[in-house]
């Protein structure tokens, strides 16, 4: 979805905003108390509402003309078709298809005496299917602004907002009483007469830019004591006010509708498609959807995987829902597009083996190109049949990414051409690679029982973390936790402000020395034999045979506070031009790239370089090596879940009430960078090596896609599981 504002600012509030993640997985850990939720014929659910039972999703958005044109029945065939078990359906805002009577809400061109949405209600119902009705709020026509001009989002300049990409439209305030008290008596209006299950509210946040109408002036005023801002960088404290005050208000606005929803009917919630920010959505939902609907430009396809981890990282065990679309994605918005079958495949494969639960959405009653309906169709058939497999109860993971949001948001790296989010890219895609299951935790959420299921944290250029998310890293290395950590972690606090020192110095056991160096060409990285032993630290396994690798980019200057081993050391910058200059310098230097501190249980790796960052850039092998032998090093255990064979193989790990699964999703592929994939290319025979639980035994061995049952028996804990071949998605089931 694009729109003319910073994406940067946006990334949480707009739906599909590109890649971009906790683990209490007990359901006492959720914050909402659990509800008794009355359906309609006066059944009482099971008590935590019907949240947890949807499995797949279906979303038709209608359009202005559809009532009268489209058929319901045609649809409804198909959500039966697809074993859907719950649906969200247009319902109002900008269109109501349905006959309300609330002045000002535009009743369809089309509707006539009809009601489109009703019957589509009444149908799904029929076939046992939760019911959430869509809203969207953002626009609103002439005779609106007309009536209330003040609930139009205002320009800078003091103009009403038109909308971007239908002139004939207004932008509405969001943060005003077109949504605090218009589109409230929408939702009470919908929840009373059709009884839905929830509010789905699209674009409901600020959209085409800041407002700067009467009411927004007014109450940031109220709120704040200043004028509205008028700069962008988000440092300046009146804008970061100002975003603040956005969040807040936003949040207020989510707990406003809900609260009007419950009060209907209290089984029902209103659920934003895309919280004010992931910490919001840990603290207040019940259930979240993450609104990426497909691959765009340089995407890689564990994208989706990553945005499953990243709600995962606040939701713990609570439903995480992956709207994907079928068509391009592309910033021209061909929304009625079809893609190829491998493309769509492999980005709902990673969405389900992180752990989401398939969301189709499709606008527009009535089609074109109706390819994508059998593919949609296999997927659903799929996860149906082995759904009992899928029911996760916790991902068996022991290495864990931090996801800072603080970072992302107040952090702008350390020099011009460190863009922080490319960290995270490269430490992730690196972890991919490595075959290595992990999960995100977030930083707001860093108590023992959600930190405590992981051997291994890594901070992939945390820059910016508070006091108090640096004790609880500290109190997690001594409850025997390993860190693993680059560049400038923890240098920043909560604000993006650097420190004089890191907030982690005494567990990285380095001070920062006062200098930052880069961007670096030409400098390198010296692997170093230990002076007393003549050996090489494990940490350079695999990288025989050569003196040295290239550095990376970026490097902190530091200064050790203890005793270290050396087994890599700074080879400084040499000119790079002419040729006939390029020699080093300087052959060695005592400057160390890598610390290890070994604590006995827990093991600190700490680069004071952006290995990450410049894997990302530049995909080095060396560097990928090194930060596996890290990872290996740090965590000091064998993983829950070894693969041997060829190829990029996303591996996750999950255990079920009765069962374990470990999903193998094959990103192998010309088009795995940039899609869309023309074709699925077949890797295998791959060798897992599965670590059982404590005490369990294995009674039944399956690969689900493949269909077959695997004869073998566990050898000291660990189930050897040969799969021949696996073509986009295959899972190893466990019956325990
Ligand atoms: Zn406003």
């Amino acid at each position: 979805m694009s729109e003319p504002i910073s994406r940067r600012e946006f990334l949480h509030v707009t739906a599909a905003a590109g890649a971009f993640g906790s683990l209490g997985f007990a359901p006492g850990l959720d914050l909402a108390p659990p509800s008794i939720v009355q359906r309609q014929a006066g059944a009482v659910e099971a008590p935590g509402g019907w949240f947890d039972r949807p499995m797949r999703w279906a979303q038709l958005t209608l359009v202005e003309n559809d009532p009268g044109r489209f058929d319901p029945q045609f649809w409804l065939d198909y959500f039966r078709r697809l074993h859907a078990d719950a649906a969200t359906l247009s319902a109002g805002g900008i269109v109501a298809y349905y006959p309300t009577q609330i002045p000002l809400h535009h009743r369809s061109d089309s509707l006539g005496d009809g009601d489109p949405f009703g019957t589509l209600v009444a149908g799904c119902r029929a076939l046992d299917m939760n019911v959430v009705a869509r809203t969207d709020p953002h626009a609103a026509r002439e005779n609106v602004r007309q009536a209330h001009p003040d609930w139009i989002s205002t320009t800078a300049a003091g103009e009403p907002r038109r909308h971007w990409a239908n002139p004939d439209l207004w932008i509405t305030c969001a943060l005003g009483p077109y949504n605090f008290e218009f589109m409230d008596q929408v939702h009470r209006e919908i929840v009373a007469k059709y009884q839905v299950d929830g509010i789905f509210g699209n674009r409901w946040s600020p959209q085409g830019g800041d407002c700067y109408c009467v009411h927004c002036e007014r109450n940031f005023k109220a709120a704040s004591g200043r004028a509205l801002p008028r700069i962008s960088d988000r440092r300046d404290p009146g804008r970061r006010a100002y975003l603040e005050w956005r969040t807040a208000r936003l949040t207020e606005l989510w707990k406003h509708w809900d609260a009007s929803i419950r009060a209907i009917r209290p089984g029902a919630r209103f659920i934003p498609n895309g919280p004010p920010n992931m910490k919001t959505a840990g603290e207040l939902a019940e259930i979240q959807f993450a609104d990426y609907q497909a691959r765009r430009g340089l995407t890689p396809p564990w994208a989706n995987g990553r945005r499953a981890k990243e709600f995962r990282s606040v939701m713990g065990s609570r439903p995480v829902g992956g709207i994907f679309s079928v068509g391009l994605e592309e910033p021209y918005r061909w929304k009625d597009s079809v893609q190829s079958e491998p493309e769509v495949k492999l980005w709902v494969a990673e969405g389900t083996a992180n752990g989401m639960r398939p969301w189709v959405t499709k606008f527009s009653g009535v089609l074109y190109d109706r390819r994508w309906m059998p593919i949609v169709e296999r997927i659903y058939d799929w996860h149906y049949r082995h759904e009992r497999y899928l029911r996760n109860e916790r991902p068996l993971a022991r290495v864990a990414l931090l996801h800072s949001e603080q970072t992302e948001a107040f952090h702008p790296g350390v020099a011009e051409g460190d863009r922080p989010g490319d960290h995270m890219l490269g430490m992730y895609h690196a972890l991919v690679e490595m075959r290595v299951p992990f999960e995100l935790v977030h930083e707001a959420f860093l108590t023992p029982d959600r930190l405590d299921a992981f051997k291994l944290l890594v901070l992939a250029d945390a820059a910016a973390l508070s006091e108090a998310q640096c004790a609880a890293i500290r109190e997690f290395v001594k409850r025997g936790g390993s860190v693993l950590a680059t560049l400038a972690s923890s240098l920043f606090d909560e604000s993006g402000v650097r420190r004089a020192d890191f907030g982690l110095a005494d567990v990285f056991g380095v001070s920062f020395a006062g200098r930052i160096e880069g961007p670096m060409h030409n400098s390198y990285v010296s692997l170093d034999a230990d002076p007393s032993t003549g050996a090489r630290h494990p940490i350079l396994d695999g990288l025989e045979g050569t003196p040295r690798i290239v550095n990376g980019v970026f490097r902190v200057e530091v200064r050790p506070s203890q005793a270290f081993p050396s087994p890599l050391t700074l080879i400084p910058s040499y000119p790079d031009l002419p040729m006939e200059d390029v020699y080093p310098r300087v052959q060695r230097t005592e400057t160390r790239e890598l610390y290890l501190r070994d604590l006995g249980r827990s093991r600190v790796a700490y680069f004071p370089w952006d290995i990450d960052r410049t894997f990302w850039d530049v995909l080095s092998v060396d560097h990928l090596r090194l930060l596996k032998n890290a990872v290996a090093w740090a965590c000091n255990e064998p993983q829950p879940v070894a693969v041997e064979g060829p190829g990029i193989v996303d591996v996750t790990a999950w255990r079920q009430r009765d069962s374990m699964t470990v999903h193998l999703v094959n990103l192998t592929n010309p088009m795995m960078m940039k899609g869309p994939l023309r074709e699925s290319i077949p890797v295998g025979p791959l060798t897992a090596r599965i670590r059982l639980p404590e005490g369990t035994r294995p009674s039944k061995v399956q690969l689900l896609t493949a269909g077959a049952v695997v004869t073998t028996e566990p050898v000291n804990g660990t189930l050897r599981v040969v799969v021949p071949s696996v073509d986009v998605h295959e899972v190893i089931a466990i019956d325990l």
